[in-house]
């Protein structure tokens, strides 16, 4: 039998190396990496190509894919969100995604993405409020103490300086176990009873629950001048977190509208409602916070850009590790033309 050619082979990332990867780079500095890699891609907005993930819904969840690309890598992630999930003991988000040579078109990684989009997405968060959040603030309410919980508080550690996380679920199981695992962390943890008292002295309030309908997690009331909102939730057509009201108060910023528009907590109002695209305050051409009253929200969904910097993270860093299985996932004949003979030669 001919083996496969040693270029044919591609690197791919199992939960459990992906796993080791964070535990020997250290979960703070992936998180602060991964920001740092996010904004250099955000900065550089027009050279991606763009389209709204291509969703797949079903009365219980969906199932989404997210590609882009520049000019020399491809990327693509495969997610699903099933809220309903957790009750049979499995993840309510999966994910595992690819990243490929734009001139051969040849895979170059494939990756689990589960464990990366929890902290893709915890970057992308921490991002925006670095630049959008009180200056000074210290102090989060994380409402919602499911799979994302941990990753979300540990990055508005390392990008943001909040010390104190004040956490709410309407599982208490939920909070009992995100306290747990922010033991020792550094943050002072607070574990709230109520979402009112979660958010009391919070300069920046995280929703991250999950529920496939309109929720109000939070209500006009609860929401003072000044404060950052950080709605990771809502990210699905018919699924938000938040009133109306806060909206309509609020500066809002978006990843890439034409997706935010019919997923975000945005679908709640007309669809030419100004807001504000985050490529451009990174860059400086539109403003973030102007004033310490402002209610700044970031109405994140996930954007295919945030994985491909992901992605690309990854591929840069996974091979000095030997974290990797090299998969046979490719036919690369010696005679590009001869794909028949080497089927015949493998009898
Ligand atoms: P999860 O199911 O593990 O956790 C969700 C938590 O929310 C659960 O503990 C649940 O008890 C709690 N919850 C539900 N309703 C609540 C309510 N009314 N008040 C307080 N808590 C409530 O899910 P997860 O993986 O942590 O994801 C959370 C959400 O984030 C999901 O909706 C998911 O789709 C979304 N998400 C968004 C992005 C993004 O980029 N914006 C990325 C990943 C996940």
């Amino acid at each position: 039998m001919t083996p496969p050619s040693k270029k044919a082979l591609v690197p791919f990332v199992s939960v459990a190396n992906m796993m080791a990867f964070v535990n020997l780079t250290g979960i703070e500095k992936v998180l602060a990496d991964l920001a740092q890699v996010i904004e250099a891609d955000f900065r550089r907005w027009p050279e991606f190509d763009k389209t709204p993930r291509v969703a797949s819904h079903s009365n219980v969840g969906v199932i989404e894919l997210m590609p882009t690309a520049d000019a020399s890598f491809y990327g693509f992630k495969y997610v699903n969100g099933h809220p309903t999930n957790t009750r049979a003991g499995l993840q309510t988000v999966t994910a595992f995604g690819l990243l490929a040579d734009v001139q051969t078109g040849y895979p170059v990684l494939l990756t689990e993405m589960t464990i990366l989009t929890a902290l893709r997405t915890a970057a992308m968060s921490a991002l925006a409020a670095k630049h959008l959040a009180p200056k000074g603030a210290r102090t989060m309410a994380m409402i919602g103490n499911g799979a994302q919980s941990e990753f979300q508080c540990l990055a508005f550690k390392a990008v943001c300086g909040i010390d104190t996380v004040r956490l709410y679920d309407i599982d208490p199981a939920a909070t009992a176990k995100c306290a747990r695992n922010l033991a020792g962390s550094g943050l002072t943890v607070v574990t709230c009873k109520t979402a009112e008292a979660a958010v009391e002295g919070a300069e920046i309030i995280t929703t991250c629950t999950a529920d496939k309908q309109y929720a109000t997690i939070l209500t006009d009331n609860m929401v003072g001048p000044g404060v950052h909102i950080n709605a990771i939730g809502g990210d699905c057509p018919g699924k938000t977190e938040l009133h109306r009201d806060i909206l309509l108060r609020s500066s809002i910023f978006v990843e890439y509208p034409p997706q935010t528009r019919v997923e975000g907590e945005i679908q709640q109002l007309d669809a030419d409602h100004p807001v504000i695209e985050l490529w451009e305050v990174f860059l400086g051409k539109a403003k973030g916070r102007t004033d310490s009253r402002q209610i700044t929200l970031f109405d994140s969904v996930g954007f295919a850009i945030e994985d491909f910097s992901a992605l690309c993270y990854i591929n840069a860093h996974i091979r000095e590790t030997g974290l990797f299985e090299d998969l046979d996932m490719l036919a690369d004949p010696d005679d590009p033309r001869d794909l028949f003979g080497m089927v015949q030669r493998a009898k």
